[in-house]
């Protein structure tokens, strides 16, 4: 199959949902019933290496070339080149393997990559009329926040409502927010940085019943494809900063819409070609290739991620770790019920006890005990780190921290940032794929530099009966 023949037809669809039903509302354990394997193909490990990397027919290269030429020769004026292929704003073989690649990852039809996972943002919030309503989860990433506030509600004269979607009285609160205007609802799930959970096949039922014709669009960044299939759960589409995860090496930009929606479909395309943030050649090709290793690497960053929040549930300089793999997270058990089959099977049959804990992606949140409105202790912390780096960003190998009050999301108002929970003791950090002994001995060192609490020390009285009290 020519990559362009590849780009939009992706059957072998390894985030389908499972041919029994839908897995989604189903408890956990049925989720081991569905086959972990796609209904009609090959599976996810085997698709990220294979999909889009067809050997090539001229030469029979097994990893594509890299085409860097921005126009194709056409034999007939009108009618575009041999393999459809006219200008490459519209089209390029590299971006249309890519794209290949993350439709079959995600179970979609549909893949459109942009030059990062911003420009999907906006093309998403640009194919919906002017004068529309959105509801968005109350703690979005930032810079989403920034184009609903400050770019679109201006250009677009779009209306947007911040909701808290924490299951508790969530039906009351995003019924009051939609309104005959709605059009789309964004959401992430975990959310950054308090990695809150989002029940998406219950916001999916109670918006359709509302009005079918709205749109649900999920911001899948956090836990990649591997982790969870936000289609299969109620999206209608999904957003990845691929610049995360999905590229996984921290050094491209890029980001990708996929959908099964024919009517977003058509208009994402037109979106992508017309307003032009198109990833380059280069940079697709790069993300292809982070992908052949996204389900060995997401295994990895659970199992990491899993085990220093253990262990820094039991530090004594930390007074709260969030993880919602963790049996302490208030969402435990809908990350449980939420969590892509592939990704639960391979822990069970690892024979890991998830009632124990669920690699649940790379990322886990914590607060220092310390003052939240005191910055320098969080900063301090952070300083004497050697391993782990002082960085913004996330989902690569290397491990990266940050203090999101400081750094992320310094914009929000104090006041509104500590109701979200996003004190100045709040710490993220992305797991990356070091020993995970190395994570924590650099953890504790700093932690005892800074605080004078080791984990190899007793915790001090008052931290203990701190503790008790919570
Ligand atoms: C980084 C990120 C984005 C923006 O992606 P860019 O590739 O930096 O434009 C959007 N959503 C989430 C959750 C992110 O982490």
């Amino acid at each position: 199959m020519s990559p362009s023949a590849s780009a939009t037809a992706a059957p072998l669809a390894a985030g389908a949902p499972a041919p029994n039903g839908n897995g989604a509302s189903s408890a956990a354990h049925s989720h081991l019933n569905a086959s972990a394997a796609a209904s009609n193909g090959l599976r996810f490990d085997t698709l990220a290496i294979h999909k889009g990397s067809e050997p090539e027919p001229a030469t029979g290269a097994i990893i594509p070339s890299i085409t860097l030429a921005t126009a194709y020769r056409q034999s007939t004026a009108g009618i575009s080149g041999a393999d459809g292929f006219d200008y490459t704003r519209f089209g390029n073989p590299n971006r249309n393997s890519l794209e290949a690649n993350l439709a079959a990852l995600e179970g979609a039809k549909h893949a459109f990559a942009f030059s990062s996972g911003t420009a999907v943002t906006t093309a998403i919030l640009s194919s919906i009329p002017n004068g529309s309503h959105v509801v968005s989860v109350a703690d979005v990433y930032g810079g989403t926040h920034k184009i609903l506030t400050q770019i679109v509600n201006e250009t677009n004269a779009i209306k947007t409502t911040f909701v808290d979607l924490d299951s508790n009285g969530l039906k009351e609160r995003l019924t009051k927010a939609i309104t005959p205007e709605t059009k789309l609802i964004w959401l992430e799930t975990p959310t950054n940085p308090t990695l809150r959970l989002v029940d998406l096949p219950l916001v999916s039922q109670i918006v359709k019943a509302i009005d079918p014709s709205i749109k649900i669009a999920v911001d899948g960044t956090f836990m990649s494809p591997y982790y969870q299939n936000p289609l299969s759960l109620g999206a209608d589409v999904v957003s990845h900063s691929a610049t995360k995860f999905l590229n996984g090496h921290t050094d491209v930009l890029l980001g990708v819409a996929v959908t099964n929606d024919e009517t977003i479909a058509k208009k994402l395309k037109f979106v992508q070609s017309s307003l032009g943030a198109v990833p380059s050649p280069f940079d697709c090709w790069l993300v292809l290739r982070g992908l052949k290793t996204l389900p060995v690497r997401m295994r990895e960053h659970g199992r990491n991620a899993l085990r220093i929040a253990k262990y820094l549930e039991k530090h004594p300089g930390i007074k709260d770790v969030i993880y919602p793999g963790l049996p302490s997270h208030p969402s435990f058990a809908l990350a449980k019920k939420q969590i892509s089959p592939r990704a639960l099977r391979a822990q069970v049959d690892d024979g890991i006890d998830i009632e124990q804990g669920l690699q649940y992606s790379g990322m886990l949140s914590f607060r220092i005990d310390c003052d939240p409105t005191d910055p320098s202790v969080g900063s301090d912390v952070l300083k004497e780190l050697n391993v782990i780096t002082l960085a913004l960003s996330l989902g690569g190998v290397e491990s990266l921290i940050e203090q999101p009050s400081t750094m992320t999301h310094w914009m929000v108002p104090l006041e509104e940032r500590l109701a979200l929970g996003i004190g100045h003791d709040l710490i993220r950090l992305s797991v990356g794929l070091e020993d995970p002994r190395d994570l924590e001995e650099d953890l504790d060192q700093a932690l005892t530099k800074v605080l004078g609490k080791s984990a190899t020390q007793p915790a001090a009285e008052t931290n203990k009966k701190r503790k008790a009290d919570a």
